[in-house]
């Protein structure tokens, strides 16, 4: 039976959104992730075809058809299965988005791409100066293959929305703003969304990881540069609001946590418990990457609706709501402009 916590779930129905790791494997090294530090999951671990395929039905049944499925990775396009799930998943009627670093789109995935009826590409851009993208990535010729994905796009997946996705780090704070005036002038993106650099990504939680050398190489400390960029990307937000997406308040957001990264607690619960799902590439449901696994799409019997209600399920919201953390997820990702941050 459910509870009134679990009553009010239903009442708010809010879950709409989850996001599918795909693969864990990537060519890139990029400066911000360690995924690809990581030996690649087993076939014998990972979730099949029908594991996901399974998944993606009972979750679509679950949030009755509006919601939106995230395909990501590593590389996404790694894997042969993404086009064919995004495809099942478009001919239910639900929303898709795949996140990819672009390197693997070709002329023909571009047309695959169009095939599979993808609403929405996020391709991560840091640059456009090439040799600083390539570095930041860690993958030379890496800008060449972003600009060449866009250009074929463009001509085979015809009213796909293209979005640019940014991490504002120290090696390009002083690109970002001709990266944001290119990307709202330039017809084939339709718009630009940042980022603020966090630990990266599998790396071992260190709170003062960006005191480290690696984390310093990142971490911008100029504090004249980051409040002049972060105005001038402020402007830019009122004169192109339709095309960039983090609301002016994030931006403001993102010049206190750069001046002091320690202390982003919301002042209230944490929002995200009734927001979005995440699913590992071994198939383990999160609402919270730091709080444990919900249940596994390789269950037999699998059933979304069973497994959001289940007391483990509530304990996980339960923690999630009493959660001091400082939770730089808060601050970039999952910004919220309702939320009220002690900073
Ligand atoms: S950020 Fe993306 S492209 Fe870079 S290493 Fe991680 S998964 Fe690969
Ligand atoms: S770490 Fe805490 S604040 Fe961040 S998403 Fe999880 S529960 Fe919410």
């Amino acid at each position: 039976m459910k509870d009134a916590f679990n009553n009010r779930l239903e009442r708010e129905g809010k879950l709409n959104f989850c996001c599918l790791n795909i693969t864990n494997r990537c060519m890139f090294k990029c400066k911000m992730c360690y995924m690809w530090k990581d030996a690649a999951c087993p076939d014998s671990e990972a979730p099949t075809f029908d594991h996901w395929k399974q998944f993606i039905a009972s979750f679509g049944r679950f949030t009755n058809g509006k919601s939106c499925i995230s395909f990501t990775g590593g590389e996404v396009l790694m894997s042969d299965k993404t086009l064919e799930l995004v495809f099942y998943a478009t001919e239910l009627g639900l929303d898709t988005l795949l996140n990819s670093n672009a390197y693997l789109i070709d002329e023909d995935k571009a047309k695959r791409i169009h095939g599979s009826g993808l609403k929405k590409i996020n391709i991560s851009l840091d640059s456009l100066n090439e040799d600083k993208h390539d570095f930041i990535r860690g993958t030379p010729g890496s800008y060449k293959r972003v600009m060449k994905a866009i250009e074929y796009l463009h001509k085979h997946a015809v009213n796909l929305y293209v979005h640019i996705n940014t991490v504002i780090m120290e090696s390009n704070l002083d690109d970002i703003v001709a990266l944001t005036l290119w990307a709202v002038k330039d017809q084939r993106i339709s718009s630009i969304h940042f980022q603020s650099v966090a630990q990266p990504f599998n790396d071992i939680p260190n709170d003062l990881w960006y005191e480290q050398k690696e984390g310093s190489l990142l971490w911008p400390k100029d504090r004249e540069r980051i409040e002049r960029i972060f105005d001038e990307l402020i402007k830019l937000k009122e004169m192109y609001r339709d095309k960039i997406n983090n609301p002016s308040a994030q931006f403001r957001i993102f010049k206190s946590y750069f001046n002091n990264p320690r202390n982003f607690v919301k002042k209230y619960e944490c929002h995200m418990y009734n927001d979005l799902i995440n699913v590992s590439h071994f198939g383990d449901i999160r609402i919270c990457n730091d709080m444990p696994s919900i249940g596994n799409i390789k269950e037999e019997g699998f059933e979304m609706e069973r497994l959001w209600y289940s007391p483990l399920a509530d304990a996980v919201r339960e923690n999630m709501r009493k959660c001091t953390k400082n939770c730089t997820f808060m601050v970039s990702c999952s910004y919220d402009e309702q939320e009220i941050y002690i900073k």
